[in-house]
């Protein structure tokens, strides 16, 4: 099966409208946000988008995205996988006046003129999957690293370096919740 080539930018009122849909590979190397958060960014997302208008007239953007993240962990500062399965359900609005009408169960996605870009949404549906302080479930995992644990770099005198940056990232971030 042929990967369809994702467009850069598209219409996505014209998408719902049409109930078009996106299926392709975007590589992680041209999400700058993110792959500054990243250990490798040779990998691929994995991306299936459907659009569509709902019988209460919501435009709505719905699907999954799927990529093989590897972060870098906050205690060890060695390399962790992250697999991520990340349920996208975006209901399109003008403004923030707009959004508030908007079911629980979508995200707003305040788009003021007719253009998006894919890369951008695909990203900021990525960097809020990620943990606020990514880092080995197992201390061992760490220790396997050359972490060595001690009093004073837990929980709050560690390195956090990436914790920041992700913080001002979303800070930065178009999405209002
Ligand atoms: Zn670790």
């Amino acid at each position: 099966m042929q990967t369809p080539i994702l467009p850069n930018r598209f219409n996505p009122w014209q998408l719902a409208a049409e109930s078009g849909r996106f299926d392709g590979e975007l590589d992680l190397a041209v999400l700058p946000r993110l792959a500054a958060l990243l250990e490798r960014t040779d990998g691929t997302v994995k991306i299936a988008l459907a659009a569509r208008i709902d019988e209460r007239g919501l435009r709505l953007i719905e699907g999954t995205l799927q990529t093989d993240l590897e972060l870098i962990c906050q205690r060890c500062l060695g390399p962790l996988s992250l697999p991520l399965d990340v349920v996208v359900s975006l209901g399109l609005v003008h403004d923030e006046a707009e959004s508030v009408r908007l079911p629980d169960t979508y995200d707003p996605l305040v788009v003021a003129g007719n253009d998006l870009s894919i890369a951008d949404l695909v990203e900021d549906e990525l960097l809020l999957a990620l943990p606020s302080i990514p880092r080995h479930q197992e201390i061992r995992e760490c220790e396997a690293n050359g972490y060595v644990p001690s009093a004073e770099s837990e929980p709050d005198g560690g390195r956090r370096g990436a914790f920041t940056t992700l913080a001002s990232l979303l800070q930065d971030s178009k999405r209002s919740n």
